[in-house]
């Protein structure tokens, strides 16, 4: 019987015999099979797992992933159960992906960036140096055929992939000394993942690789000169700026990093067509949660560091920004050349880029000049 005869079915059994409706509103297996009662077939019940790569309940996408698995939850009637593990707690936080693809998990939350080893063109899904901010990653995504490119980039992998948050612009970084001019850039030790940590590189700096558990003791112990991480809520928690003097602006490197969620293909296509709308309805709810409660504690947490800790914020110069951005359009042409996936893939979210610009200039970008920010 398939999904939809079973619908049928339930739906005439639940017209043409008193009760169908108490049965089907939730009594269990057993009660329906009680002696003189229809045959109703209860509908199959699933219990997944969803990897993270964050610390357990890690704030906004640990909770996040928490939430989201408890939506599926309470959207599904309780048919679909998701137990949600931290990084590590499983599996080692970055081998969601893997796990996954081969099935040993159903779900993984974290961001596509992280999968760069095992396609380059992943990257162009989570964060872009002086790419797109959140919203208009978000109108790439759903709106502009990236979503699609993404299931075809997945698809080898036997994965489904669907935007579940994003940070909204992150900020440039804790540095221990000014960054006055691009020279500054020479030799610094920072601790910066993905296409911004190649674009440091161009710049004559070096991009060192830390565990979020590990970042604080380097900085303070001058083993890296510089990091970056999120925004001002997870940056304070982190307490950073006991251990670098000065805060920099903007997130060049992180204008909007999209996180991800990734399904295992054949779990998912196992799933009654309710259920799969079930999972990303509140997966796009879940999206914009998260960058809404980024905005939210962002805001109210950078008042926190300036106000009780006198940090220091700095602007980067426009010279300096400008000369990131040249070899950020190095760094992603050469990404783009890796293999033709990237190509076609970067081709999309170049031309959806250069496209928006022209109304982002009139919206937005004045909006923000208009009310004085
Ligand atoms: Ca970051």
């Amino acid at each position: 019987m398939d999904q939809f005869e079973r619908r049928d079915f339930l739906k005439k059994a639940t017209i043409g015999v008193a009760g169908g409706v108490a049965a089907l509103a939730g009594c269990s297996p057993a009660s329906d099979e009680k002696p003189g009662a229809p045959a109703v077939h209860t509908r199959k019940k699933y219990e997944w797992k969803m990897v993270t790569t964050w610390p357990p309940h890690f704030p906004i996408l640990g909770e996040g992933a928490d939430m989201l698995a408890r939506w599926i939850d309470e959207m599904s009637g309780g048919q679909l159960k998701i137990t949600v593990y931290g990084g590590g707690e499983l599996i080692p936080p970055l081998e969601g992906f893997d796990a996954v693809s081969q099935g040993t998990v159903e779900m993984c939350h974290g961001a596509a960036y992280y999968w760069a080893g095992k396609a380059p063109a992943t990257q162009f899904f989570a964060a872009v140096p002086f790419g797109m901010n959140g919203q208009q990653l978000n109108a790439w995504i759903y709106s502009g055929g990236g979503l699609d490119l993404w299931q075809e980039l997945y698809a080898p992998f036997n994965l489904v992939a669907m935007p579940v948050g994003n940070t909204g612009v992150q900020m440039g970084g804790w540095y221990n000394r000014e960054m006055n001019s691009i020279a500054d850039f020479h030799g610094l030790k920072m601790r910066i993942p993905g296409l911004g940590g190649k674009v440091i590189a161009k710049a004559g700096g070096s991009a060192v690789l830390s565990a979020g558990g590990e970042i604080y003791t380097n900085l303070e112990r001058g083993v890296i000169d510089a990091t970056e991480w999120i925004g001002p809520y997870h940056d304070y928690l982190m307490g950073f700026f006991r251990a670098a003097k000065y805060y920099y602006y903007p997130g060049w490197h992180e204008p909007g990093t999209a996180l991800e969620l990734i399904v295992n293909r054949t779990a998912f296509e196992q799933l009654s067509s309710d259920l799969q709308r079930v999972v990303e309805t509140a997966a796009a709810r879940s999206n914009a949660w998260m960058l809404s409660e980024f905005e939210a504690k962002n805001s109210a947490y950078l008042g926190k560091l300036t106000t009780e800790h006198n940090v220091v914020l700095r602007r980067f110069s426009d010279e300096v920004l400008k000369t990131l951005r040249g070899f950020s359009v190095e760094v992603e042409n050469e990404v783009a050349e890796v293999d033709p996936m990237s190509k076609k893939v970067y081709a999309s979210f170049d031309a959806f880029r250069k496209n928006i610009d022209p109304w982002a200039a009139l919206s937005e970008k004045l909006y923000y000049s208009a009310i004085g920010g």
